[in-house]
């Protein structure tokens, strides 16, 4: 696979283009960002544990019917996936109270929900990714009304899946945020990626955040929040 021009550089990635038009090669960075760019900085190795942990997370996600992106792990920063039509919306999935959650409603962190909330935001840095009803992502044609029933659909069986596995790791999976894109054919696929940056991810017995909360919230023990998760994971895969 011949690895073309750059399309594209995000917050944490880069995309690539490849000599095949219906696949991306994604490379993972270093730099860490919180508050929509405010907070700027680097976390050593951080590329190369969200690749290989988002890869295996995904394999497993497509073990149990569950379409992604992901086609081959090419090293330890880059990944071959499909080429999507990102759909404008960040997919979050709660378990338990925490971040802008616990801040809108001024409830403590922690709180074990009833059920599992599913909300989405308009991705839209300008406008610092603001909450969407489904309804308004309908109504500015964003998806369609079908797309939002199966992005629902599929976002509380990711988390379904991705509760279990983190449970047998010793690790509480609090919250966490997907993003899915169209296909060619318009089919719907897991996109983005799975990681401690886009996961709330808590030691179920002593409640220590192992995850990028320790970046944002200025809490030490980055790196090593990044290796112990990723150790946890290795021991149950
Ligand atoms: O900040 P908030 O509580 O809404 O975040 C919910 C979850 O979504 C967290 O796991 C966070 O890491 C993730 N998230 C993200 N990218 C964003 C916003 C939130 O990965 N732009």
């Amino acid at each position: 696979m011949k690895k073309g021009e750059q399309l594209y550089e995000g917050k944490a990635k880069k995309v690539f283009a490849t000599d095949d038009p219906e696949l991306v090669i994604v490379s993972y960075k270093d730099d860490a960002t919180a508050f929509n760019g405010k907070k700027k900085g680097t976390i050593a190795g951080k590329g190369v544990i969200n690749n290989r942990m988002s890869n295996l997370l995904m394999q497993r996600l497509e073990k149990s019917g569950v379409p992604t992106h992901f086609v081959s792990e090419l090293s330890q920063r880059e990944t071959l996936v499909k080429k999507v039509k990102i759909i404008p919306l960040e997919v979050v999935v709660r378990n338990l109270s925490a971040g802008s959650f616990s801040q809108r409603y001024g409830v403590e962190e922690g709180i074990v929900f009833r059920r599992p909330t599913v909300e989405y935001s308009y991705k839209n840095d300008a406008l610092n990714d603001p909450l969407m009803d489904s309804s308004h992502a309908v109504a500015l044609g964003l998806a369609t009304e079908k797309e939002i029933s199966a992005i629902r659909r599929m976002a509380l069986k990711i988390n379904r899946e991705l509760k279990g596995f983190w449970n047998t790791c010793g690790v509480t999976l609090v919250d966490f945020k997907l993003e899915f894109g169209r296909l060619p054919d318009g089919s719907l696929v897991l996109a983005d990626e799975i990681s401690p940056d886009t996961c709330r991810l808590w030691d179920a017995a002593t409640g220590k955040k192992l995850d990028k909360d320790r970046f944002r919230r200025d809490l030490g023990g980055v790196e090593d929040a990044y290796q112990e998760i990723m150790q946890r994971l290795l021991q149950m895969v």
